[in-house]
């Protein structure tokens, strides 16, 4: 049973206690656990509210719909770290969201607005930081060495759910692309992408369609529709099959060098219009194709010019007019790198681009650059939940080591109930039953529930 929020409100341990119970997780990347984030000291907490992956509507509906929950969450976040200081960074053009958040902190201490333009990747961590407080956060450092705490708006809301007693167990899923009626669907962790998707009136399948997990440019191809949705979940983006942009996602590694080695003329283009580039941090994709394409990895340049991408594959995408995939190449490259224990070093100096305002790339024209003009329609909010017959709750939704089952098959369960734990020193956070059922199957890597 999680403790009140009565109970907890004295402290900012408190506050960390409570959203660690209710297995609290950034709602809009990697999954980090909100707990240990909220447990730095910092000046001021940003609430993230930027959403630029085109097509994705869930960041604009819950600071619509939830604007008061939003600032719930934020209060309680600034509590946790130490602040009064709170600003909700979001677009100038979400114009319901502005005026539902504006009501929301209307006479409220320390909390403000930050508009931006609609630009990509203006959600990205480091350039909401430098937009908002004009520090670039070099490799190697934390928000939080900079005073920093940044948290997704979805987030937030689970964070002021954690302080009444309520676990995540529901996630907000924007369901667009080639679909009959674009949606952004709230539905029990664990529904399968099919049943999502089916939501949306779509009758197709994988035979015609493939559908991406995540916004289009960041997301991942998942060729299995009977996956869940799970924590992290923001979008899925179906379309056809025969999209140019899921031929260049799903481009294998050796095609990519092979035309790298044909086509890549180093133009420079990737690295010019590079976002991280721009911030100073030395990120260079045309050395990354030098590399792959002459076989060298000498050739790489320094590590930061790899480590420090964010993989919001711009370069891909927008940047190369030959089609070639320098976003991909170079988070292939930052992955094996990681996984060799090699660690980005802090830059003594960096030189950001005194240009970089007039070098942002609107999202109308990363739009019709990818050819999704056709799929950027409203995804009317419907908050009645997706009823699923069953929910297949993966152990892992998070960044860390996977929680470990609490239940057996045959037990019966009840929404909320936590159903997976995290060893105390582990990082990670706990999983709950996303609904009423009986367990179904329990595997070294999900929990099945029936209803
Ligand atoms: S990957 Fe494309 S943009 Fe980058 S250097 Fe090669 S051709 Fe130019
Ligand atoms: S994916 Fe490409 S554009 Fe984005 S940060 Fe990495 S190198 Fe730069």
């Amino acid at each position: 049973m999680l403790r009140t929020e009565q109970q907890a409100a004295a402290t900012g341990r408190g506050i960390i206690d409570l959203v660690r119970a209710a297995g609290v997780v950034g709602a809009g990347g990697a999954g980090f656990p909100t707990h240990v984030k909220l447990a730095a000291k910092a000046d001021l907490v940003i609430a993230n509210g930027a959403e630029c992956e085109p097509l994705l509507r869930v960041d604009q509906t819950i600071m619509q719909h939830q604007a008061d929950r939003v600032i719930k969450g934020l209060q309680a976040a600034m509590q946790a770290v130490g602040t009064t200081r709170g600003v909700i960074a979001t677009k100038k053009h979400y114009h319901d969201a502005v005026d539902a958040l504006e009501t929301a902190i209307r006479g409220k201490e320390g909390l403000s607005l930050y508009l931006m333009d609609s630009y990509y990747p203006a959600g990205d961590e480091k350039s909401l930081i430098h937009d908002v407080t004009g520090e670039v956060v070099r490799s190697a450092k934390l928000p939080a060495d900079y005073g920093c705490v940044v948290c997704n708006v979805g987030t937030l809301v689970n964070v002021a759910d954690a302080l009444e007693g309520k676990p995540v167990t529901d996630k907000l899923v924007t369901v667009c692309g080639d679909v009959p009626q674009p949606a952004t669907l709230m539905a029990p962790l664990g529904t399968s992408m099919r049943a999502m998707i089916a939501a949306t009136g779509f009758t197709g399948d994988e035979n015609t369609h493939t559908v991406i997990e995540g916004g289009p440019l960041m997301g991942h191809v998942r060729a299995d529709w009977d996956m869940p949705i799970t924590k992290t979940t923001g979008g899925l983006v179906v379309l056809p099959k025969d999209h140019h942009l899921i031929a260049q996602i799903t481009m294998t590694v050796e095609r990519q060098v092979k035309i790298a080695m044909a086509v890549c003329c180093q133009c420079n283009m990737c690295t010019i219009m590079c976002p991280r580039n721009h911030l100073g941090l030395q990120v260079e994709p045309h050395k990354a194709m030098r590399a792959i394409a002459n076989g060298d990895s000498k050739l790489l340049g320094n590590v930061n010019s790899v480590l420090a991408c964010c993989s919001c594959n711009l370069c891909t995408h927008y940047a190369c007019n030959f089609g070639l995939t320098p976003g991909t190449v170079m988070t292939n490259i930052k992955n094996e790198l990681a996984r060799a224990g090699v660690r980005p070093v802090t830059e003594q100096e960096i030189t950001l681009d005194t240009s970089l305002e007039t070098k942002r790339i609107p999202i109308s024209r990363l739009i019709a650059r990818m050819g999704l003009s056709a799929y950027n329609r409203p995804a009317l909010y419907n908050p009645a939940p997706v009823t699923p017959q069953s929910v297949t709750l993966p152990l892992k939704q998070h960044l860390g080591a996977p929680a470990q089952p609490v239940v057996r098959p045959g037990e019966r369960v009840s929404k909320g109930q936590i159903i997976a734990r995290m060893a105390q020193d582990a990082l990670g956070a706990d999983i709950h039953a996303s609904m009423d059922g009986t367990v179904d199957a329990v595997t070294d890597s999900a929990i099945r529930i029936n209803g």
